[in-house]
């Protein structure tokens, strides 16, 4: 794929989860991000929307400069601003995103070559409740399972910035050991989601299902409570070669 095909694919991806419909995210929030190469990568500048973004809205960044900073483990905010400043490629007045260093983790060690990050209000409505963790800890219907994977990376609330974006990696890692794969979707408590994907269509789909899945969850929890489907059922959806079959059906759409 040439790169300016993905940047265009990045851009319709950022519209598609800015429009107000969704209900995804609202003025300036959220951010987008996609591999450029395998050294670099695009993410939404600050302060832009992802409703009307197009190709001015997004900065070039190094992988190995923002993860730097990432490694400092403690800067200041300025020291922050200033580090992802150089990490930026070309001349630009636009300063990449302060959640930058966490898609720098979830492009280039989780397998992503798209990212979307929102904070959709069916989402939300359940990450900023009591019982955020115990909601999420089960999953409810099979198609969920296909889209979103066996389970989801749970982040505890954590400043956001630097210190989040080292919880994420954290998880990321966690999950890779136990489950020896790549997460598709990581739940920030009191803040939002990350859908990670193959392509900018997968992030599309992770999106909308996780926020299908959290309806769903708000309907349960008025009617008793969600009936989670035992691990061995889920293992089996995971697993069964039809599933597989319809996940790249789904891709080829
Ligand atoms: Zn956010």
């Amino acid at each position: 794929m040439s790169n300016r095909k993905r940047l265009d694919e990045l851009i319709t991806l950022s519209v598609e989860l800015g429009k107000p419909g969704n209900d995804y995210v609202i003025l300036g929030e959220g951010n987008t991000s996609a591999r450029a190469n395998d050294e670099t990568f695009w993410v939404k500048a600050s302060g832009k929307s992802l409703n009307n973004i197009d190709a001015g809205g997004f900065v070039q960044v190094d992988y190995a400069a923002v993860i730097t900073t990432l490694d400092s483990r403690s800067l200041s905010d300025s020291a922050i601003k200033q580090a992802l400043r150089e990490a930026t490629i070309g001349e630009t007045e636009l300063l990449p995103s302060v959640e930058t260093m966490f898609h720098a983790v979830c492009l280039f060690e989780a397998g992503a070559e798209f990212v979307g990050h929102t904070h959709p209000t069916a989402v939300n409505a359940i990450l900023c409740s009591q019982h955020a963790k115990e909601a999420y800890s089960g999953r409810i219907f099979p198609d969920e399972i296909v889209v979103c994977g066996p389970e989801p990376v749970f982040i505890p609330y954590t400043d956001p910035g630097l210190t989040l974006s080292i919880a994420i990696r954290e998880g990321i890692r966690a999950y890779q050991d136990r489950l020896q794969r790549d997460p598709k979707l990581i739940l920030l408590q009191n803040h939002g989601m990350i859908a990670l994907g193959r392509t900018a269509s997968e992030v599309q789909r992770i999106t909308a299902m996780a926020v299908k899945v959290s309806r769903i969850l708000q309907a349960a929890y008025a009617v008793g409570g969600p009936n989670f489907l035992s691990a061995e059922r889920v293992a089996r959806i995971d697993t069964r070669p039809d599933e597989h079959y319809r996940q790249r059906m789904l891709e080829g759409q």
